[in-house]
């Protein structure tokens, strides 16, 4: 694997793991994959399609038929451009509850393995560091309080015109949070070599260029 450099970014949501990972990859010129995006559009077409997540023979067919890829920083799911239909509070539950799944998490590791094996990555979710790339030269382990957290989402909502109160968005964190570190399967934990960052009171900017000297 010479002269590939993986970079695994972990963390709770909220804690601004896609925004500085761009950051970092646009700074070394190296692709950026955000995993969560992935879940999201699982959680997209089994709503859209309806199927329930304890019906795991419509789950196994629609995933053996389901391509997920990246164009240009853009999801694309089956051919379509779901980047802005993910990112509702909607879906935020939908990729919550399906990543609990274990032919989900399956096919999606696989292609995330594929994408770090082929050339240089830095990529963000909740077990980088831990399974999907656990031989990654970087890891980053993010944090921020909850409150913190729900501020910054409750912002973004807002701003998309999305009609959510601040209770609201701190309960749902609250509650993804509690689902994702207390799963069987792959649940959210600092992997043991990954540097932790509490970036509570920090700049997006401060939190990249800590990154950044780390990785220099
Ligand atoms: O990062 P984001 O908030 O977009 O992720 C949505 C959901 O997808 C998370 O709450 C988590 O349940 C799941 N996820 C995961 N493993 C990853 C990335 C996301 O289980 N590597």
């Amino acid at each position: 694997m010479g002269g590939l450099m993986r970079i695994a970014v972990d963390g709770p949501s909220g804690a601004g793991k896609s925004t500085i990972a761009k950051a970092v990859a646009e700074k070394l010129g190296i692709d950026y994959v955000d995993t969560g995006a992935m879940y999201r559009a699982i959680g997209y077409k089994m709503k859209r399609e309806g199927i329930e997540a304890d019906d795991i023979g419509r789950l196994e067919k629609m995933l053996a038929s389901t391509d997920i890829d990246f164009v240009k920083g853009d999801i694309i799911l089956d051919g379509e451009v779901v980047s802005d239909k993910i990112r509702t509070p909607e879906m935020s539950e939908a990729a919550s509850v399906c990543s609990a799944l274990p032919q989900v998490r399956e096919k999606l590791v696989d292609i995330q393995r594929d994408m770090g094996a082929k050339k240089s990555v830095i990529m963000d979710g909740r077990d980088i560091g831990n399974n999907v790339l656990k031989d990654a030269e970087h890891k980053f382990f993010l944090t921020a309080s909850a409150e913190e957290r729900a501020g910054r989402r409750y912002k973004e909502l807002k701003a998309r015109g999305e009609d959510v109160s601040f209770d609201q968005v701190l309960n749902d964190i609250q509650e993804r949070d509690h689902r994702d570190s207390t799963r069987k399967l792959n649940p959210l934990r600092k992997a043991e070599d990954a540097l932790e960052i509490d970036s509570t009171g920090l700049s997006i900017d401060e939190v990249t260029e800590m990154i950044l000297k780390e990785i220099r």
